[in-house]
């Protein structure tokens, strides 16, 4: 088992969606990634930042889950980052309406002495160059540097999103974030522009239809499982950054093999973070129903057939 080093937001979101709208409620990557990667018990850490508005009860709730938060560090005087959306009438496009920095404006990530040395850091979203400062503390190199970001910080922070992008192992984008970062239509010579990039293993996340896993001329498939109910799919894609990296975590495995299942486990975990607002399901989902949910995805893509040989 490997440290899991987790960065991104902590953050208020206020979300609107078909089925109904929210109040400023728990949110941000970090907080995803974080409940996510607990269903592994891996041994986890949060470095962000929020404000002196931020309940206590949230971090006690993280802390309750063994998601250490001695590095979100609090600023009495400040505010939480906030962010609002809107989603379309499919749920898979959203418009952003509030970005509201806040405390992160001015944040100097510390990362906590024990956390130092995790095998595996999981850069969340938020900007490119707290997502370098974190690296830069690292005692040594770590096994893998899995990055998630999105086109918020591709549209103010190019520059420097690539060049932290050009020291990870990993990437996880979803499909227009992956053309914008690499200028083509076709995901194929997208996956292979940003491998030039620097991450030799890119993922991207194309919502209700799954994630591709792209590594030099390999590509493996992910499906999303089918569902009746989609609620809100804020922090689908944290969680699955939390469910791909976290069990990465707990196998200490990063083989190419390996990542598959770390696919497969990101998208189940993901199914179930869109079935509530906001963090509720994440903060209740048991490993029974984890588990039977891995047997329907391993049903839903299963199939023999021979492939006929030319004689
Ligand atoms: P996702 O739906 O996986 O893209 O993530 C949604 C979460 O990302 C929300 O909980 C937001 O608080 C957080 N978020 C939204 N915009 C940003 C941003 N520009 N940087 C970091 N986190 C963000």
């Amino acid at each position: 088992m490997s440290k899991l080093l987790i960065v991104g937001t902590v953050a208020f979101d206020a979300i609107q969606t078909p089925f109904g709208k929210t109040d400023k409620i728990l949110g941000g990557a970090a907080t995803y990634i974080g409940l996510s990667a607990a269903n592994f018990n891996v041994n986890s850490g949060i470095v962000s930042v929020v404000g002196g508005d931020f309940p206590q009860e949230y971090l006690d709730m993280l802390n309750d889950k063994k998601v250490d938060t001695t590095g979100i560090e609090i600023v009495k005087e400040g505010k939480t980052f906030f962010w609002s959306g809107k989603y379309h009438n499919d749920m898979n496009t959203r418009d952003t309406l509030a970005t509201e920095l806040n405390v992160l404006e001015n944040f100097n990530p510390v990362v906590p002495e024990n956390f130092k040395d995790a095998g595996i850091v999981m850069l969340g979203n938020l900007h490119p160059l707290v997502q370098n400062a974190v690296l830069e503390q690292m005692a040594e190199k770590p096994k893998l540097v899995v990055l998630d970001t999105m086109n918020f910080w591709m549209d103010i922070a190019m520059p420097e999103l690539k060049a932290v992008i050009k020291k990870v192992d990993v990437i996880t984008i979803n499909d227009e974030e992956a053309r914008q970062l690499s200028g083509e239509y076709s995901l194929l010579v997208a996956a292979e522009k940003i491998q030039a990039m620097g991450p030799k293993y890119v993922v991207i996340k194309k919502g209700e239809h799954g994630a591709l896993l792209f590594h030099k001329d390999q590509v493996f498939f992910a499906p999303a499982l089918p569902l009746e109910e989609v609620y809100d799919p804020t922090g689908a894609g944290d969680t699955f950054a939390g469910g791909f990296s976290g069990y990465l975590a707990k196998t200490d495995d990063v083989s190419f093999a390996n990542m598959k299942n770390a696919l497969i486990h990101g998208s189940n975990l993901a199914s179930f973070c869109v079935e509530k607002f906001g963090t509720e399901r994440m903060q209740n989902v048991t490993e029974t129903e984890i588990n039977e949910r891995l047997l329907s995805f391993r049903n839903l893509t299963k199939y023999e057939m021979e492939i006929p040989s030319k004689k």
